[in-house]
């Protein structure tokens, strides 16, 4: 396989959950969560994939690990089939892919020390016997923790050294991808920034493949190579990031990209926001041809009736949208309708 074929190729994934009711719990509705998702990721880059919640990036980054059992559609890690995998080739799956939790909080054993917790995956793989507690104090102080804290328990950490922890603990086996599942999103604007910039840098040093779970563009804008924009389980425009943030085609992007404050005053000021009217249908009915169309001020009788192919139309990227083309001036200058 070549250097940069993809570390993990996701084509045409679907998940449907059963809704269950009555005294035989027979399946009265399906959730239709992830509706037909495609995107690789490249060895050492990192695909951010956004969108409002509930759009589904959870239920894909579970699928990916194999944490939730897929209703169609295929996960390649490095060429090889994630769901035609026996216990042992799952076993070494889940060493090379890991996953960094939103809630650094609830995702680390409150009676387990900071040793233990970042050291348990190794132990599990039985790497690095013997010498586990050298390579924990190395791994804390890779991610900037002290490692003289080792014995420390996670409440006398902060929210943003306890989401190290959760980083250290997924870098213990040496993995190849993490899934990021909104590694930030429960920490201050002010420790976001420490947290991306040591996950970039680690990218760096050890040339990991990150998927990296947002619901907000700007957190994703520098640490990302390309960007998937989702919305109630499809992806709606994706591409290298440069050109997604730079010329969004489909009105989503653009309306969550308007919500995203430009850091020099004089164009903040003049920023217009597209505010999107209304909530994301339910993923048990959506809306016939464009699932977007509810709440798109592009809206036209077509986007009722056929539903948009991901295609590059207007720009270098595809977006699934039969309008798709450039923002208005200062994005957002027309409001929604609903
Ligand atoms: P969030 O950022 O809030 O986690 P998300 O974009 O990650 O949102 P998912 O958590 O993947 O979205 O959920 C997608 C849809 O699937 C939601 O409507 C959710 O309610 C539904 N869903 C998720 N898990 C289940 C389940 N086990 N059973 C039924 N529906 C589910």
């Amino acid at each position: 396989m070549s250097a940069d074929a993809p570390v993990l190729d996701v084509r045409d994934l679907v998940k449907e959950f059963p809704i269950r009711s009555g005294l035989f719990g027979r399946t009265t509705a399906t959730v239709k969560a992830v509706s037909g998702v495609t995107f690789s990721v490249l060895p050492g880059r990192t695909l951010g994939l956004v969108g409002e919640s509930g759009c589904g990036k959870t239920t894909t980054g579970r699928l990916i690990l194999r944490l939730l059992v897929a209703t169609s559609g295929s996960v390649e890690f490095r060429g090889e089939n994630v769901f035609s995998m026996n216990r042992s080739e799952l076993r070494e799956l889940r060493r090379k892919m890991q996953i960094v939790f939103q809630d650094p909080y609830a995702s680390l054993n409150p009676r387990m020390t900071v040793g233990s917790i970042v050291g348990e995956p190794m132990h599990i793989h039985g790497l690095n016997r013997g010498k586990e507690i050298a390579k924990v104090k190395d791994l804390m102080q890779i991610v900037g923790l002290n490692p003289e804290h080792v014995n420390r328990f996670p409440h006398e950490f902060s929210g943003g050294q306890r989401q190290r922890i959760g980083i250290a603990r997924a870098l213990s086996v040496d993995p190849e991808l993490l899934v990021l599942d909104e590694p930030v999103s429960a920490l201050d604007v002010s420790i976001q920034a420490g947290v991306v910039n040591l996950l970039e840098d680690l990218q760096d040093e050890l040339g990991l493949a990150y998927l990296f779970i947002a619901h907000d563009l700007s957190v994703v804008r520098h640490i990302c190579d390309d960007v998937a924009v989702m919305y109630l389980g499809k992806i709606v425009e994706i591409g290298e990031a440069d050109n997604v943030y730079e010329r969004p085609q489909h009105p989503y992007t653009q309306a969550l990209l308007s919500a995203v404050p430009i850091p020099d005053p004089r164009r903040e000021r003049a920023r217009t926001r597209i505010i999107l009217e209304g909530d994301v249908p339910s993923p048990v009915r959506p809306p016939s041809g464009c699932r977007f169309r509810t709440r798109c001020w592009k809206a036209q009788p077509v986007c009722a009736e056929q539903e948009p192919l991901l295609e590059v139309r207007s720009a270098q990227h595809p977006a699934a949208c039969h309008f798709a083309g450039d923002a208005p001036v200062g994005l957002g200058t027309t409001p929604a309708v609903g």
